[in-house]
């Protein structure tokens, strides 16, 4: 493959836009190389601007889950920008999609609508804060909620301590109220809550986390965490900005059986557009203003091009009874493909998934948290990206993300990854 005209869009981009991207993780930093430009995309496949083609796993990190251009999806837009983009008032639609997503997801009687899971994941968390009238917030370690600054936070010095800033601009008053927990300990969890009792808001948590690969929860651990929550007067936050309409219709809750105070979407519930939500009970969202005292807006929340998006994703996902199955067997399917491979090459790996999250650790031991996801080899993850890529099959440039599997992979898309995956596998 040849990446003529990527490398020269690159070089114009660098220019004028930072790094050349608007989103870091697709500068190819942690791969290595430069970034591919795409042009245009349908089904499973991505096609770049010197005409390569890929099968995608990425599927624009979680919404493309029936595949691109999807043509319900398609035809909802192109109807809706003939009556105008934005009007900034009340749609008839954005009632429509609020009662589709709360007939599908349990716990919850009302939605807001935003723009990105980031927003979504804010607003959630301020909320919780004005609900509960306390400041504090419990995040894990490993799980990403978005680019706001109470979220990026790394450990601080101690296991029960304060969190530091992750990034400058962070300050360290925001630091302050946010501790980090690990990922699947609930003793951790316990004493965090017991060193700050009656201090914490919420804890909010990616209930199957798809940042650093995709890792399951442990048996108990939601639970437990819903327990904890019940016990100490805490709102428990799903962020199911990767979950949500993906691994079930009800998300998380619905597939494990634990039930969230707020939960929050992004990724598929706008269907490739801008949308975020997030949603809870009557009491809590009427907390929120107009009705209540909670602050949160925005000028095109609740877009019709968005809604209208949204809507007929959420529609084909709701009328289709199949589609989780379908896309758990193919998932499952990819998974004994690729751990058969790489295997018979003796490559040391470990893969996990759930539904049709999955991701590949180049480790020995079991991915349960950040720690044991970062431990993985790096360096063949680097070999193993670009030797995917060089042969077609785009998965994410990062060992810490998830790869989205999408309804419209076919077994010959399958068979042909799986086929790519043992040769790379000769070469690591
Ligand atoms: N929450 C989770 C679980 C995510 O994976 C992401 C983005 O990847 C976000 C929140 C932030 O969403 P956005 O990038 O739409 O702001």
């Amino acid at each position: 493959m040849q990446y003529k005209r990527s490398s020269a869009l690159f070089a114009q981009a660098e220019k004028v836009i930072p790094g050349g991207v608007n989103s870091p993780v697709r500068a190819f930093g942690a791969v290595g190389g430069t970034p591919i430009f795409i042009k245009k995309a349908h089904g499973p496949y991505l096609i770049d601007e010197d005409d390569n083609q890929y099968i995608d796993y990425i599927n624009s990190w979680g919404p493309m889950i029936l595949g691109h251009a999807f043509q319900p999806v398609v035809d909802a837009v192109v109807e809706k920008t003939k009556l105008g983009t934005s009007f900034g008032t009340p749609t008839e639609i954005e009632t429509k999609i609020a009662e589709l997503a709360v007939s599908m997801v349990p716990n919850i009687d009302k939605i807001r609508f935003v723009n990105s899971g980031t927003e979504a994941c804010m607003s959630a968390v301020r909320l919780a804060r004005g609900f509960t009238g306390k400041d504090k917030i419990i995040k894990f370690g490993g799980c990403y909620h978005g680019h706001s600054d109470s979220f990026l936070i790394q450990a601080g010095s101690g296991a029960v301590t304060f969190g530091s800033p992750n990034s400058p601009g962070v300050t360290k008053g925001t630091a302050k109220d946010t501790l980090l927990a690990r990922f699947n300990d609930l003793e951790n969890v316990e004493a965090l809550i017991q060193a700050n009792l009656n201090e914490i808001a919420c804890i909010i948590i990616e209930p199957v986390a798809g940042n650093m690969g995709c890792i399951p929860p442990k048996p108990n651990f939601l639970q437990g965490l819903r327990d904890l929550c019940t016990q100490h007067n805490i709102l428990l936050i799903f962020d199911e900005v990767m979950t949500g309409f993906r691994l079930s219709k009800g998300g998380v809750q619905q597939l494990f059986g634990v039930k969230a105070d707020i939960v929050c979407f992004g990724k598929v519930i706008g269907g490739g557009l801008p949308v975020g939500a997030f949603a809870a009970r009557e009491e809590i969202m009427n907390h929120l203003a107009p009705l209540g005292p909670v602050y949160q807006a925005g000028t095109l929340s609740g877009n019709p091009l968005a809604m209208a998006a949204g809507l007929a994703m959420l529609q084909a996902l709701n009328n289709d009874n199949e589609i989780y199955r379908r896309l758990e067997e193919k998932t499952a399917y990819l998974h004994n493909g690729m751990s058969k491979v790489l295997t018979e090459s003796n490559i040391v790996h470990t893969i996990n998934r759930v539904g049709s999250m999955i991701s590949v650790h180049f480790s020995d031991t079991p991915v349960v948290d950040f720690q044991s996801a970062a431990d993985g080899n790096n360096e063949t993850f680097k070999k193993f990206f670009h030797g995917l890529l060089d042969r077609g099959i785009y998965i994410a440039p990062s060992a810490f993300e998830t790869w989205f599997i999408t309804d419209a992979l076919s077994y010959d898309d399958l068979d042909k990854t799986i086929e790519v995956v043992g040769k790379v596998a000769k070469t690591l």
